[in-house]
């Protein structure tokens, strides 16, 4: 990929209402508009500071020990009862992503774990970054490494973090990101294979589409080359039944952002259990045509990708299980700006979803009281 379609990549990908599927050719002068404007969404919403967040460790329980299975509790603990033991350790990685706020959603996916008092998290930044700049000031991370911001994505020779000592790595690089040394990508691999807990999120499924491995974790992915070679396309037909399609064509595409209904498909699912069958996102993108091996692969929910809104007219995968070897990967294409990562639906699902990766159960079971219904969004907003 050169720069050029990578740099109008970005400005499709983060239009805020843009309903343009990766238009080629877009002035430098227009791209600078997109990104600003979709700056002032992200400002306008994010203020102020909101307590509510807090809210989620009130439905905390039990934190489970690795291999510990959590009994469901009929209702939530008081707030003094919460027994908590030793958090678990979580790994964010980050550094190269075409969603320019990624400095800013890596420190909400932080703050979000580590408010439940169930995760320690550590970041794991390559040297060498890749858009996100302007958050750097508000959103710092002190590392002692060097970072360089660069133009185009490079790859980081030295970035090699210690996998195992997490119980879940979660993704939150995105399009464009440099493939990582080949003894780092075999580390991975067996970490995951292993027994580890994998978390992908929205553009974390475009990266390194020429990794196999990496294919067969995710299930599905979009762009980065995926087309017919990577699998099939995945989405459930009107009749709700999972078809799998290996019409020839590229991986990936979406139309205007909006805020779209979540259809649950399996209830039982630890990570869907208890939501309503449908709740309203917030304002997200909604990825359609995603392909990939799909092998051991369970959606758990989906999302119709109406054709008015420049979808497929198909139900698309939103949360999504893949079993890798030993390990657990829990993968949702939701969560395109900060805006979307506010929605009390995908906290839920990105807390469950690591608690099922990190240890194949979720610990708490109770849906916030501000989760959105079927026709009502909801957000904490995040400073
Ligand atoms: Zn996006």
């Amino acid at each position: 990929m050169n720069f050029a379609t990578g740099f109008c990549r970005l400005v499709s990908a983060i239009r805020p209402f843009g309903g343009l599927r990766h238009p080629r050719g877009i002035s430098l002068a227009s791209g600078i508009v997109a990104i600003a404007s979709c700056c002032l969404v992200a400002n306008a919403i994010g203020q102020p500071p909101n307590a509510q967040v807090v809210v989620s460790t009130r439905t905390s329980t039990v934190v489970a020990e690795a291999s510990t299975a959590v009994s469901p509790t009929a209702s939530a603990p008081a707030v003094a009862e919460l027994a908590v033991a030793e958090p678990m350790d979580a790994l964010i990685l980050d550094g190269q992503n075409n969603h320019g706020v990624w400095p800013k959603t890596t420190i909400m996916i932080k703050k979000y774990l580590e408010q439940t008092g169930r995760y320690r998290v550590d970041i794991a930044r390559t040297k060498y970054t890749w858009q996100g700049a302007e958050w750097f000031e508000k959103y710092p991370l002190h590392d002692g490494i060097v970072h360089e911001a660069l133009g185009e994505p490079k790859a980081d020779p030295d970035f090699h973090p210690e996998f195992s000592k997490y119980k879940v790595v979660i993704s939150n690089l995105g399009y464009g990101a440099a493939l990582w040394p080949e003894t780092t990508q075999k580390d991975f691999e067996k970490y995951v294979a292993g027994g580890g807990g994998f978390v992908v999120l929205h553009a974390a499924d475009n990266s390194f589409g020429d990794w196999k491995e990496f294919n067969t974790m995710i299930g599905l992915g979009g762009w980065g080359g995926r087309n017919e070679k990577s699998g099939p396309y995945v989405y459930l037909n009107q009749e709700g039944k999972e078809v799998r399609d290996n019409t020839p064509g590229n991986g990936g595409s979406h139309g205007a952002q909006h805020e779209f209904p979540i259809i649950v498909r399996d209830a039982e699912h630890p990570i869907t259990k208890g939501m309503p069958k449908m709740w309203l996102h917030a304002q997200d993108e909604l990825y359609d045509r995603l392909r990939g091996p799909a092998v051991n692969m369970k959606v758990l929910a989906t999302a119709y990708a109406a054709q008015d809104k420049g979808g497929t007219g198909r139900h698309e995968p939103m949360i999504m299980t893949i079993d890798y070897g030993k390990g657990r990967v829990f993968h949702t294409p939701m969560g395109h700006g900060d805006y979307s990562m506010e929605c009390v639906g995908f906290i839920t699902v990105l807390l469950r979803g690591t608690d099922w990766a990190a240890t194949g159960t979720v610990v708490h079971h109770e849906i916030p009281k501000d989760f959105p219904s079927a026709d009502q969004s909801s957000k904490r907003p995040f400073e």
